[in-house]
């Protein structure tokens, strides 16, 4: 696997670290768990990385050296790629020939990487792409930044090189159809999954009530409080602004609201977001529900499941959504999600039965779908319920089966570069 500009050790829900971190995490345990052996190459960002660490047994994390550790931002990568590519098949070069029966990358930059890689072993090249410049580009939100050019020809060199895209969901496969031109013999969907684990409602024979009782004991939470809870990464595009905009116009008409709602936002700042890191609590100020509103740096995913469980409902305005795999962490806590209609979230979340979808972003139409979680406790009690069963069919063991499988088809029935070299006459 290659994770070029991320990498699978990081601290998800800041910087450059979130869900595809996760998901890399998740999907090579599992694969390993299924014999497949995994090895993630990843840019070295610290001088006292070793040069390689085990994640789990026959998951292989290796730090490839491009460029200086520390200084670069995501935006500067696309000048380290030969870098990378350098340090990934000099690996490949120590060991006997064929070490690598395939190659999946992730994220387009290191799908250029993968491109090269696959052609220059003889292997398949299977892709994620976990976000897309066009799709990005067509729902930003006001005044951020647009993804540039340079991506969008990158992006769809990767389509035209891999043997299979996987995509997230069936939408997705269509963005990757429509904007760059998949065929659809490339194509294959396969939904990712929540560690239940970890992301659990509560201890077996525990009822869901005292889960949440004792969950916001320990953090500090009011017992009797509606908790709306944003978790993840905070930028622009997951518009946790709208959020806080809906809870002003919500108290602004239901004052008396005010001592019962507590909104947390866990999660530290992000792509065009650490330009203003302080904006959001500058918002809450302007917005006078600074009381209301309290921030929390990242926690690890144990601890995050405790803020789940302690939540009345997840909140994700987000403006576009690859998946969203805090909907389905959440939900397998047993929390319904209010989620903007948008990437995979409507196929994350049951409209009406697991939380709700709202369609764009006008905070009013947000303190609409708000006001009821706040005011029947009996809802979200109800939802969560649905949700955890919902979640419960989500597990990473499915989403590594079925990757496995896209690697035996692109093993056996190459579709992208590997297929034209195969067919060519000797
Ligand atoms: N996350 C975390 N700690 C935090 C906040 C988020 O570990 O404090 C993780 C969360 O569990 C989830 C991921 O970050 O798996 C965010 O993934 P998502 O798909 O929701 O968003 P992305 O970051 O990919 O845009």
């Amino acid at each position: 696997m290659l994770s070029v500009h991320t990498s699978p050790l990081h601290q998800p829900g800041t910087g450059d670290a979130g869900g595809m971190n996760v998901y890399i995490v998740e999907l090579a345990k599992r694969l390993a768990a299924l014999d497949i052996e995994v090895e993630v190459f990843t840019r070295a960002t610290s001088s006292d990385l070793p040069p390689s660490v085990e994640l789990a047994p026959g998951v292989l994390v290796r730090h490839v050296t491009a460029g200086p550790y520390e200084g670069l931002v995501k935006e500067d990568l696309p000048a380290q790629l030969c870098a990378f590519t350098h340090g990934v098949l000099r690996t490949e070069a120590g060991h006997r020939p064929g070490h690598y029966d395939l190659v999946h990358s992730h994220y387009w930059l290191s799908g250029q990487v993968g491109w090269l890689a696959a052609e220059r072993w003889g292997v398949p090249l299977v892709h994620t792409m976990h976000t897309m410049a066009k799709v990005k580009n067509a729902a930003l939100a006001e005044g951020d930044t647009p993804e540039p050019p340079a991506r969008v020809i990158g992006e769809t060199q990767v389509v035209e090189a891999a043997d299979r895209l996987i995509a997230n969901t069936a939408d997705e496969a269509g963005e990757l159809a429509g904007h760059y031109g998949a065929r659809p013999d490339q194509l294959a969907v396969v939904h990712p999954g929540v560690n239940l684990d970890v992301f659990r409602p509560h201890a077996p024979g525990t009822a869901h009530r005292a889960a949440q009782r004792a969950a916001r004991a320990r953090l500090g939470l009011p017992a009797e409080a509606a908790v709306l809870l944003f978790a993840g990464r905070i930028q622009p595009l997951k518009a946790p602004d709208v959020l806080l905009k809906a809870v002003a116009v919500l108290l602004a008409r239901r004052p008396e609201l005010r001592e019962r709602l507590v909104v947390p936002v866990v999660g530290g700042p992000s792509g065009s977001g650490l330009a203003e890191p302080k904006s959001l609590q500058k918002l809450a100020a302007q917005l006078g529900i600074g009381d209301v509103v309290r921030f929390h740096p990242p926690v690890g995913q144990p601890a995050l499941a405790e803020w789940y469980r302690a939540a009345t409902a997840l909140v994700m305005p987000s403006y576009s959504e690859s998946f969203g795999l805090v909907a389905l962490e959440a939900q397998a806590c047993g929390t319904p999600v209010v989620a903007a209609a948008v990437g995979g979230l409507p196929v994350a979340v049951r409209d009406g039965e697991t939380g709700r979808l709202v369609r764009g972003h006008d905070p009013a139409d947000w303190a609409r779908a708000l006001e009821p979680y706040v005011t029947e406790p009996e809802l979200a009690a109800r939802q969560g319920a649905a949700a955890a069963a919902h979640a419960a069919g989500f597990g990473w063991g499915a989403a590594a089966a079925a990757t496995a499988e896209v690697y035996s088809g692109a093993l056996v029935r190459p579709a992208g570069r590997l297929a034209l070299t195969r067919r060519k006459p000797a």
